[in-house]
């Protein structure tokens, strides 16, 4: 398996720490607000890097925090005359929430900043005792940004360069405009902890590489986040862990592209912001997955409704093509012929095969989902082709296989409804005197009574029947292995 790591600007081949087993933190959220679909590209992405890494037999431990103490909160509690708990926690909850809407795994651990002011404040005063970081006059720390040598490799920056574009902010209690704050001295009206140079909170950096040591252990296997948290957030993390603990702090850095709207910069000015939790309101998890993954997660994604759409409907196709697949295996009828069957094997194969070959390229999902909607078109020929004499081993066996590549991206085929409406049975028994209470045999009933008036060229009835099934939100499907009623998308 190959895995670009951004500090080295290299597809490097992947070596966990420890055998077998893979360790990887990913950023989360400041939870002041509902999260917008750009965020959401990151921890969709880093969902299917994992259930990728999972379904490729390593043990994955993933951490990821909530940042539930911080200026933004501390903002919008003051605007809405609430308290930054309050604030953090209804943030939270929502952040939970959604993400299970969007199917993505909860992590192993969900650390909050607000319950680890311990570890952090421990790894500062190591900071401190190694001439890493100071306490100011006016109660912050700050860390030595040139006391670290190797500051600037997680982001490719080097200090100098800094330096030019530093802006030189107004602050005398920093020892160099470089320097970041570890430990911010209390407010009145904030959150605040007792610490050893007087009361205050964490700075945002210091959470995550406390969390990062306290749950993980340094170094970590792969630690990722959005593009815009390589500097300075990740920067100064490492910075930190490595200068407290010697051991070096993530071996894979992997940062997510940016995510536009219609070709351009979301933002709330533009009218183009879109939280996550509307978005799923009016499409599937699963659409917006598969949107997301079309595109290679360092690429810049393009969102747009309409591509959503797009994707709603390739869902479709694919669910549909997994139903009629199953379908035709418990009607099959005839002798199968055996160049088609064989070559349909041959497609999912080759599907298979080239799934795994792109995601262990760098989680090239683009390319291992469209090896599937290749597989999709064939398995849809065969059908064509073969019309009710399939081979049932080499048709369940496309099926099952085009349902578990989606299922590995964290995508759900929608499946179809088992059983028909119970009302369908006062229809069935309306049409041809139906009179049992089993509505497969109903449906059968209800076809053999369409194609009877078909035969018969009676169109009157045959209308009748499609028009009073459509009224019940179902439909005839005419296919080469037979007709059947399905539910109206
Ligand atoms: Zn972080």
């Amino acid at each position: 398996m190959k895995i670009y790591n951004s500090s080295t600007h290299k597809k490097e081949d992947f070596q966990p720490i420890k055998e077998g087993k893979v360790r990887m933190y990913v950023c989360g959220p400041t939870v002041y607000d509902n999260i917008h679909i750009g965020n959401a590209r990151t921890f969709i992405s880093f969902d299917v890097i994992r259930r990728w890494l999972i379904a490729s037999g390593y043990e994955v431990t993933f951490a990821q925090n909530l940042t539930d103490v911080d200026d933004k909160i501390i903002n919008r509690a003051n605007e809405q005359g609430r308290t930054a708990e309050e604030v953090a926690t209804e943030f939270s909850d929502k952040f939970i929430a959604v993400m299970h809407k969007a199917n993505v795994m909860d992590p192993d651990v969900r650390p909050r900043a607000t319950k680890e002011i311990g570890p952090m404040i421990g790894m500062i005063k190591t900071l401190i005792e190694q001439g890493h970081a100071y306490a100011a006059d006016n109660g912050d720390v700050y860390f030595a940004v040139r006391s670290d040598p190797a500051y600037g490799e997680v982001s490719g920056r080097k200090i100098d360069d800094l330096m030019v574009g530093a802006r030189i902010e107004e602050n005398e209690d920093k020892n160099d405009p470089l320097d970041f704050a570890l430990w911010k001295a209390a407010k009145p009206g904030e959150p605040m902890w007792n610490s050893p140079w007087g009361k205050g909170r964490p700075g945002w950096h210091t959470e995550c590489a406390a969390m990062v040591h306290r749950y993980l252990g340094t170094p970590i296997d792969i630690h990722g986040g959005g593009s815009d948290l390589a500097f300075p957030h990740h920067e100064n993390e490492c910075a930190q862990a490595t200068c407290a603990w010697h051991e070096g702090f993530a071996n894979t850095w992997m940062h997510t592209g940016m995510l536009l709207v219609d070709g351009e910069k979301m933002s709330k000015s533009l009218g183009n912001f879109f939280t996550l939790e509307e978005v799923l309101e009016k499409h599937s998890a699963a659409a917006l997955r598969l949107l997301m993954l079309q595109t290679h997660y360092r690429s810049p994604l393009d969102f747009s409704w309409e591509r959503l759409e797009g994707a709603e409907n390739s869902l479709a196709r694919i669910a549909g093509t997994v139903q009629n697949l199953r379908w035709a295996v418990s009607h099959a009828e005839g002798e199968p012929d055996a160049e088609l069957a064989a070559k349909l094997d041959a497609a999912v194969d080759a599907a298979k095969a080239e799934f795994e070959a792109q995601m262990n390229d760098d989680f090239n999902t683009a390319g291992a989902v469209a090896a599937y909607f290749q597989l999709v078109t064939e398995a849809n020929t065969y059908l064509d082709q073969a019309g009710s004499a399939v081979d049932t081993d080499v048709v369940a066996g496309a099926a099952a296989s085009i349902a578990g590549a989606f299922a590995v991206l964290g995508i759900e085929l929608p499946e179809p409804e088992e059983e028909l409406p119970v009302g369908l049975l006062g229809v069935a028994a309306g049409l041809c005197a139906y009179t049992g209470d089993d509505v497969n045999e109903a449906a059968e009933r209800i076809l053999a009574a369409r194609a009877e008036a078909r035969a018969a060229k009676n169109w009157d009835v045959a209308d009748a029947i499609r028009d009073q099934l459509r009224d019940m939100g179902l439909m005839i499907e005419d296919t080469a292995a037979g007709s059947r009623i399905k539910h109206v998308k």
